[in-house]
């Protein structure tokens, strides 16, 4: 979707930008630093926090902290510049699914909202006019908003583990080749919807068929090569009728979207939970609550967007298939046969919207710590009938995102925060998207300041005691000459009363 900037911008987003600074300048951004540096040489170079994923949610984690007065703060990305998040990869969507009147992460400073970026950019009339935020406008949205925190992401910096080293964490990065480990004293892990796992490619599909047969939605998609060929793609969700509509805009001879549902979901409960009162406490809700609410939204779906349905049913050579299950997956001659409860059908290729499968231990930055934090499979009990193999795969955080470890000898892992899908059954199932940042950023800068301010217990009395800021404008000797005068007192010849001196 493409809308012209207005001609005579009243403002341009560089003039937001200030507007912006001086708003956050009058709520007292940044705060002044608080934490000293470590008693160690190469304290300068250790980070306070390494933030791990540079999307949505680690540029306003970075932002929060930095408001806090923290210092030393990292945020690094695998990808390339630009390119952080769904938003121009894998995202197919011309809008997004959130309402535009969602406020998020401006941290209730209105020239800090994409509301009041988009009106700069396009106009008051635009904003009024649309339905959606532009997936494409949004992340221009978050590179601004980046800039104005004066926020620098490393990229193309993948980071393959993180472990212990001392009281610290060691973060070990690969940056063009080249393997580094740099150290922090707290890693927030934000990740993204991948973090706690890899996306889900049906065991029966992987092995009947060669890579080059299939593709997951949210991964590369080379719609080009799909021109002429006849697509079946298997799932509901967005990312299903996204890539849909791409292969058929690329050329596809025909695209069947097949399910199992009989009926699509109408309705989406995420809404439901979207009230300030879940977001901000959710975690305080009892263990056997979130573990159902979690159930439920393991079989309840949300609805595909409404402009992406409506897009797809539009299109000819689109067909949408419920109630069709993929029982078999079979590669012969002339085509890709699928058995379903209503036939077989034939494809040249596959796209699959499987969602993601749970595995911490498949994720290469959790390679040390996957094993070491505890689970919800193991802390937890479900009541009879209401087990969940996939729920208990889950990390078992705490009020913070931190994970909490298995064995109490690996404290460390509470140095590590999971602001990623990970915190799906502990935090509920919105922490990191637009709806989520307003709720629980808040919550996971708590838990890094509470971790930081716990290290430096044994200085904060000697800091105490030593520290020195004058707030009262009297010299030193002040009371060595009050006491002159009081020993003295001159009267004053006319009342007979003390005169006062001057500078006392
Ligand atoms: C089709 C689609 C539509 C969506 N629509 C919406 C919507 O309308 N509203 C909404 O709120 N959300 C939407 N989402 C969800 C969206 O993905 C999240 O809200 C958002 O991306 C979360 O931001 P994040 O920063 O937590 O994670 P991400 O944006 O996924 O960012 C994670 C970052 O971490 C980096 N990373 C991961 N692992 C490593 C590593 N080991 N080393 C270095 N870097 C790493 C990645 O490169 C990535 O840049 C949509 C998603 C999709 C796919």
């Amino acid at each position: 979707m493409m809308i012209a900037p207005i001609d005579t911008p009243r403002m341009t987003l560089d003039g937001l930008k200030q507007e912006a600074l001086a708003d956050l300048a009058l709520l007292g951004y940044p705060n002044a630093p608080w934490l000293n540096d470590l008693p160690r040489p190469d304290a300068a170079d250790v980070a306070d926090v390494i933030i791990v994923g540079g999307g949505q949610s680690g540029i306003t984690i970075a932002a929060a902290l930095k408001w806090d007065g923290l210092r030393h703060i990292r945020v690094l990305d695998s990808c390339a510049p630009g390119a952080e998040g769904p938003w121009l990869t894998f995202a197919r969507m011309e809008e997004l699914r959130t309402p535009k009147t969602q406020v998020g992460n401006e941290f209730n400073v209105v020239n800090l909202s994409v509301r009041r970026w988009f009106e700069t950019r396009y106009g008051h009339q635009a904003w009024a006019d649309l339905s959606r935020i532009p997936r494409t406008d949004w992340k221009a949205y978050l590179d601004w908003y980046a800039d104005v925190f004066e926020i620098a992401i490393t990229n193309h910096c993948e980071v393959l583990n993180v472990a212990p080293q001392g009281d610290l964490i060691a973060v070990t990065t690969r940056m063009g080749g080249r393997i580094e480990t740099s150290l922090a004293r707290t890693v927030v892990l934000a990740t993204g919807y991948d973090g706690a796992g890899v996306w889900r490619v049906p065991p029966f599909i992987s092995a009947a068929l060669s890579p080059d047969r299939f593709d997951h939605t949210n991964g590369p998609v080379d719609f080009d090569a799909l021109k002429g060929l006849r697509v079946g793609v298997l799932g509901h969700g967005a990312s299903a009728f996204d890539n849909a509509i791409k292969a058929l805009e690329a050329g596809a001879a025909a695209v069947d979207l097949c399910f199992r549902r009989a009926r699509l979901p109408r309705t989406n409960p995420h809404r439901a939970v979207e009230t300030p009162g879940m977001m901000t406490h959710y975690p305080d809700l009892s263990e056997n609550i979130r573990w159902d609410i979690a159930r439920f939204f393991r079989s309840a779906d949300q609805p595909p967007p409404v402009r992406s349905f409506e897009t797809a049913m539009s299109l000819e050579n689109f067909r949408l298939r419920p109630a069709t299950p993929w029982l078999e997956v079979s590669q012969q001659a002339d085509a890709i046969h699928v058995t379903t409860s209503d036939g077989v059908l034939e494809f040249d290729h596959l796209l699959l919207a499987t969602g993601m499968d749970v595995d911490l231990a498949v994720r290469p930055e959790l390679r040390t710590i996957h094993d070491k934090v505890a689970l919800w499979g193991e802390r937890y009990t479900p009541q009879d009938g209401s087990e969940d193999a996939r729920l208990a795969r889950f990390p078992y955080l705490d009020g913070f995102y931190g994970f909490i470890p298995k064995d109490p000898g690996d404290a460390w892992v509470s140095r590590v925060f999971a602001f990623n899908s990970s915190s799906f059954v502990s935090h509920g199932p919105h922490s990191t998207s637009i709806s989520g940042h307003k709720h629980a950023v808040p919550r996971l800068v708590r838990g890094v300041l509470r971790r930081l301010l716990l290290d430096r217990e044994a200085v904060i009395l000697p800091e105490l005691k030593a520290y020195i800021s004058a707030d009262l404008p009297i010299p030193d000797d002040f009371e060595m000459v009050l006491a002159e005068a009081n020993r003295q007192p001159e009267r004053s010849p006319e009342t007979g009363k003390p005169a006062m001196r001057s500078g006392a």
